[in-house]
Protein backbone atom coordinates (compact mmCIF):
# COMPACT_ATOMS: atom_id res chain seq x y z
CA UNK A 1 0.00 0.00 0.00
CA UNK A 2 1.25 3.50 -0.61
CA UNK A 3 -1.15 5.22 1.52
CA UNK A 4 -3.32 4.17 4.26
CA UNK A 5 -5.00 7.03 6.38
CA UNK A 6 -6.98 5.46 9.50
CA UNK A 7 -9.81 7.74 11.28
CA UNK A 8 -7.55 11.27 10.67
CA UNK A 9 -8.27 13.84 12.80
CA UNK A 10 -6.70 17.94 12.92
CA UNK A 11 -7.95 20.05 15.32
CA UNK A 12 -6.96 23.51 15.78
CA UNK A 13 -8.69 25.08 19.02
CA UNK A 14 -12.52 24.48 18.40
CA UNK A 15 -11.91 24.29 14.63
CA UNK A 16 -11.78 20.42 13.51
CA UNK A 17 -10.24 20.82 10.05
CA UNK A 18 -10.11 17.05 8.93
CA UNK A 19 -12.70 15.22 11.05
CA UNK A 20 -12.02 11.38 10.77
CA UNK A 21 -11.08 10.69 7.77
CA UNK A 22 -10.26 7.37 6.00
CA UNK A 23 -8.91 5.94 2.87
CA UNK A 24 -6.19 3.90 0.97
CA UNK A 25 -4.36 4.35 -2.22
CA UNK A 26 -2.62 0.87 -3.03
CA UNK A 27 -0.14 1.64 -5.90
CA UNK A 28 0.65 4.07 -8.87
CA UNK A 29 -1.99 6.43 -10.06
CA UNK A 30 -3.49 9.62 -9.69
CA UNK A 31 -5.98 10.16 -7.28
CA UNK A 32 -7.71 13.49 -6.87
CA UNK A 33 -8.89 15.12 -3.40
CA UNK A 34 -11.28 17.80 -3.67
CA UNK A 35 -13.50 19.91 -2.34
CA UNK A 36 -14.49 23.69 -1.41
CA UNK A 37 -12.11 26.20 -0.10
CA UNK A 38 -12.01 25.77 4.04
CA UNK A 39 -12.84 21.64 3.43
CA UNK A 40 -10.06 20.53 4.88
CA UNK A 41 -7.77 19.12 1.87
CA UNK A 42 -3.97 21.08 2.56
CA UNK A 43 -4.35 20.21 6.17
CA UNK A 44 -4.98 16.53 4.98
CA UNK A 45 -2.01 16.70 2.86
CA UNK A 46 0.11 18.58 5.63
CA UNK A 47 -0.31 15.19 7.97
CA UNK A 48 0.22 13.13 5.12
CA UNK A 49 3.79 15.03 4.58
CA UNK A 50 4.48 14.81 8.07
CA UNK A 51 4.27 18.57 8.36
CA UNK A 52 1.68 18.21 11.14
CA UNK A 53 1.00 16.22 13.42
CA UNK A 54 -2.76 14.65 13.61
CA UNK A 55 -4.74 14.91 16.57
CA UNK A 56 -6.30 11.48 16.63
CA UNK A 57 -5.42 8.56 13.74
CA UNK A 58 -2.66 7.52 11.65
CA UNK A 59 -0.88 8.08 8.36
CA UNK A 60 1.16 4.83 6.35
CA UNK A 61 3.10 6.06 3.56
CA UNK A 62 5.02 2.54 1.87
CA UNK A 63 4.08 1.15 4.76
CA UNK A 64 6.07 3.82 7.15
CA UNK A 65 4.12 5.21 10.14
CA UNK A 66 4.00 9.19 9.70
CA UNK A 67 4.93 9.61 13.47
CA UNK A 68 6.34 6.63 14.58
CA UNK A 69 8.90 6.21 11.42
CA UNK A 70 8.34 10.02 10.24
CA UNK A 71 12.07 10.05 8.72
CA UNK A 72 11.49 6.66 6.77
CA UNK A 73 7.93 7.64 5.99
CA UNK A 74 9.43 11.57 4.89
CA UNK A 75 11.95 9.93 2.39
CA UNK A 76 9.04 8.59 0.98
CA UNK A 77 6.86 11.49 -0.06
CA UNK A 78 7.78 14.42 -2.58
CA UNK A 79 5.96 17.53 -1.63
CA UNK A 80 4.76 20.41 -3.90
CA UNK A 81 3.11 22.99 -1.67
CA UNK A 82 0.37 25.31 -2.68
CA UNK A 83 2.72 27.69 -3.06
CA UNK A 84 6.81 27.90 -3.43
CA UNK A 85 8.85 30.48 -2.14
CA UNK A 86 12.13 29.17 -4.11
CA UNK A 87 15.12 31.32 -3.89
CA UNK A 88 14.67 34.17 -6.38
CA UNK A 89 18.51 35.06 -6.89
CA UNK A 90 19.91 31.62 -7.30
CA UNK A 91 20.33 28.81 -10.53
CA UNK A 92 18.44 25.94 -10.93
CA UNK A 93 21.11 23.99 -10.49
CA UNK A 94 22.60 25.48 -7.28
CA UNK A 95 18.58 25.15 -5.38
CA UNK A 96 18.17 21.73 -6.14
CA UNK A 97 21.83 20.81 -5.12
CA UNK A 98 21.21 22.27 -2.03
CA UNK A 99 17.66 20.45 -1.18
CA UNK A 100 19.41 17.38 -2.53
CA UNK A 101 21.79 17.44 0.11
CA UNK A 102 18.92 18.65 2.79
CA UNK A 103 17.34 15.60 1.60
CA UNK A 104 19.97 13.38 2.56
CA UNK A 105 21.16 12.60 -1.34
CA UNK A 106 24.73 11.40 -0.92
CA UNK A 107 27.00 13.50 -2.20
CA UNK A 108 28.37 11.07 -5.38
CA UNK A 109 24.80 10.87 -6.79
CA UNK A 110 23.64 14.45 -6.50
CA UNK A 111 24.66 15.42 -9.57
CA UNK A 112 22.89 12.37 -11.26
CA UNK A 113 19.77 12.65 -9.24
CA UNK A 114 19.32 16.19 -10.43
CA UNK A 115 19.81 15.68 -13.91
CA UNK A 116 17.08 13.07 -13.72
CA UNK A 117 14.83 14.97 -12.14
CA UNK A 118 15.50 18.15 -14.38
CA UNK A 119 14.68 15.68 -17.28
CA UNK A 120 11.53 13.57 -15.91
CA UNK A 121 10.17 17.74 -15.72
CA UNK A 122 11.17 18.92 -19.21
CA UNK A 123 13.54 21.85 -17.72
CA UNK A 124 16.78 20.35 -18.63
CA UNK A 125 17.28 23.45 -20.56
CA UNK A 126 17.00 25.48 -17.54
CA UNK A 127 19.57 24.27 -15.42
CA UNK A 128 21.55 27.45 -15.71
CA UNK A 129 18.90 30.22 -15.15
CA UNK A 130 18.28 32.45 -12.60
CA UNK A 131 14.75 31.12 -10.64
CA UNK A 132 13.71 34.42 -10.14
CA UNK A 133 13.59 35.43 -14.42
CA UNK A 134 11.79 32.06 -14.51
CA UNK A 135 7.91 32.44 -15.49
CA UNK A 136 5.30 30.90 -12.70
CA UNK A 137 4.75 27.41 -15.25
CA UNK A 138 8.59 27.20 -15.31
CA UNK A 139 8.97 27.77 -11.25
CA UNK A 140 6.35 25.07 -10.38
CA UNK A 141 8.39 22.88 -12.80
CA UNK A 142 11.79 23.64 -11.15
CA UNK A 143 9.43 22.94 -7.51
CA UNK A 144 8.23 19.38 -9.19
CA UNK A 145 11.76 18.36 -9.83
CA UNK A 146 12.80 19.27 -6.30
CA UNK A 147 9.51 17.13 -5.05
CA UNK A 148 10.34 14.26 -7.21
CA UNK A 149 14.46 14.52 -5.75
CA UNK A 150 15.50 10.85 -4.18
CA UNK A 151 12.85 8.97 -5.65
CA UNK A 152 10.20 9.01 -3.62
CA UNK A 153 6.71 6.85 -4.03
CA UNK A 154 4.11 9.21 -3.24
CA UNK A 155 3.86 12.28 -4.66
CA UNK A 156 1.86 15.25 -3.05
CA UNK A 157 0.59 17.67 -5.19
CA UNK A 158 -1.16 20.99 -3.55
CA UNK A 159 -3.40 22.45 -6.14
CA UNK A 160 -0.54 21.79 -8.62
CA UNK A 161 -1.86 23.96 -11.91
CA UNK A 162 -3.56 27.07 -9.53
CA UNK A 163 -2.03 30.04 -11.39
CA UNK A 164 -1.07 28.78 -14.27
CA UNK A 165 -2.01 29.48 -18.48
CA UNK A 166 -4.19 27.43 -20.08
CA UNK A 167 -1.47 26.08 -22.08
CA UNK A 168 0.41 25.42 -18.94
CA UNK A 169 -2.20 24.03 -17.08
CA UNK A 170 -2.43 21.35 -20.01
CA UNK A 171 1.29 20.57 -20.16
CA UNK A 172 2.17 20.29 -16.45
CA UNK A 173 -1.27 17.66 -16.48
CA UNK A 174 0.82 15.78 -18.88
CA UNK A 175 3.80 16.12 -17.00
CA UNK A 176 1.83 14.36 -13.90
CA UNK A 177 -0.04 11.97 -16.15
CA UNK A 178 3.91 10.92 -17.25
CA UNK A 179 5.06 10.51 -13.34
CA UNK A 180 1.67 8.28 -12.29
CA UNK A 181 3.44 5.64 -14.18
CA UNK A 182 6.01 5.16 -11.52
CA UNK A 183 4.46 7.38 -8.49
CA UNK A 184 1.39 7.07 -6.52
CA UNK A 185 0.28 10.55 -6.98
CA UNK A 186 -2.55 12.83 -4.49
CA UNK A 187 -3.60 15.86 -5.75
CA UNK A 188 -5.80 18.28 -3.93
CA UNK A 189 -7.93 20.83 -6.12
CA UNK A 190 -11.19 22.13 -5.97
CA UNK A 191 -11.85 22.31 -9.48
CA UNK A 192 -13.73 19.47 -10.63
CA UNK A 193 -12.00 19.58 -14.74
CA UNK A 194 -8.75 19.53 -13.03
CA UNK A 195 -9.86 15.88 -11.48
CA UNK A 196 -11.64 15.04 -14.48
CA UNK A 197 -8.70 14.99 -17.08
CA UNK A 198 -6.09 13.60 -14.83
CA UNK A 199 -7.40 11.93 -11.77
CA UNK A 200 -8.55 7.55 -12.33
CA UNK A 201 -10.25 8.20 -8.65
CA UNK A 202 -11.57 11.30 -6.62
CA UNK A 203 -11.98 11.63 -2.88
CA UNK A 204 -14.62 14.54 -2.35
CA UNK A 205 -14.31 16.30 0.96
CA UNK A 206 -16.74 18.63 2.62
CA UNK A 207 -16.48 20.20 6.32
CA UNK A 208 -12.98 17.78 7.48
CA UNK A 209 -14.83 14.41 6.22
CA UNK A 210 -14.77 12.19 2.88
CA UNK A 211 -18.25 12.09 1.47
CA UNK A 212 -17.46 10.70 -2.03
CA UNK A 213 -15.41 8.07 -3.37
CA UNK A 214 -15.54 7.98 -6.86
CA UNK A 215 -13.67 5.63 -9.55
CA UNK A 216 -13.57 8.02 -12.75
CA UNK A 217 -12.93 4.49 -14.39
CA UNK A 218 -16.16 3.14 -14.02
CA UNK A 219 -18.91 5.82 -13.14
CA UNK A 220 -18.58 9.68 -12.09
CA UNK A 221 -21.45 9.83 -9.76
CA UNK A 222 -20.87 11.97 -6.88
CA UNK A 223 -23.58 11.43 -4.35
CA UNK A 224 -22.89 14.08 -1.64
CA UNK A 225 -21.92 16.90 -3.50
CA UNK A 226 -22.92 18.73 -6.50
CA UNK A 227 -20.87 20.99 -8.84
CA UNK A 228 -21.23 25.02 -9.20
CA UNK A 229 -19.69 27.01 -11.92
CA UNK A 230 -17.60 29.73 -10.59
CA UNK A 231 -15.83 31.69 -13.08
CA UNK A 232 -14.72 29.91 -15.52
CA UNK A 233 -14.37 26.85 -13.71
CA UNK A 234 -17.54 23.99 -11.84
CA UNK A 235 -16.66 23.46 -8.39
CA UNK A 236 -17.75 21.52 -6.12
CA UNK A 237 -20.39 22.08 -3.09
CA UNK A 238 -21.45 19.87 -0.45
CA UNK A 239 -24.72 18.49 -1.81
P1 LIG B 1 -8.37 25.75 0.52
O1 LIG B 1 -8.85 25.14 -0.75
O2 LIG B 1 -8.92 27.12 0.77
O3 LIG B 1 -6.88 25.70 0.70
P2 LIG B 1 -8.68 23.46 2.25
O4 LIG B 1 -9.69 22.47 1.83
O5 LIG B 1 -7.26 23.16 1.93
O6 LIG B 1 -9.06 24.88 1.71
P3 LIG B 1 -7.74 23.76 4.95
O7 LIG B 1 -6.74 24.82 4.60
O8 LIG B 1 -7.22 22.42 5.30
O9 LIG B 1 -8.85 23.62 3.82
O10 LIG B 1 -8.62 24.32 6.18
C1 LIG B 1 -9.65 23.58 6.82
C2 LIG B 1 -10.17 24.37 8.01
O11 LIG B 1 -9.17 24.42 9.02
C3 LIG B 1 -10.52 25.81 7.68
O12 LIG B 1 -11.66 26.16 8.44
C4 LIG B 1 -9.30 26.59 8.14
O13 LIG B 1 -9.66 27.89 8.53
C5 LIG B 1 -8.85 25.77 9.35
N1 LIG B 1 -7.39 25.83 9.57
C6 LIG B 1 -6.45 25.40 8.72
N2 LIG B 1 -5.22 25.59 9.24
C7 LIG B 1 -5.41 26.19 10.45
C8 LIG B 1 -4.52 26.65 11.49
N3 LIG B 1 -3.20 26.54 11.38
N4 LIG B 1 -5.08 27.20 12.59
C9 LIG B 1 -6.43 27.30 12.72
N5 LIG B 1 -7.33 26.88 11.78
C10 LIG B 1 -6.82 26.34 10.66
Amino acid sequence: MSIVVRNLVKSFGETRAVNGIDFEIPGPRIVGLIGPNGAGKTTTLRMLTTFLAPTHGSVCIAGFDTVDRAQEARRQIGYLPESTAIYPDARVSEFLAFRAKLKNVPRRSRGGEIDRCLHACGIVNLRQRIIGRLSHGQRRRVALADALLSDPTVLILDEPTAGLDPLQVRQFRGLVAELAAEHTVLLSTHVLAEAQAICGRVLVMSQGRIVDDVDLGTGTEFHHCRLEVSGTAEVIRAA
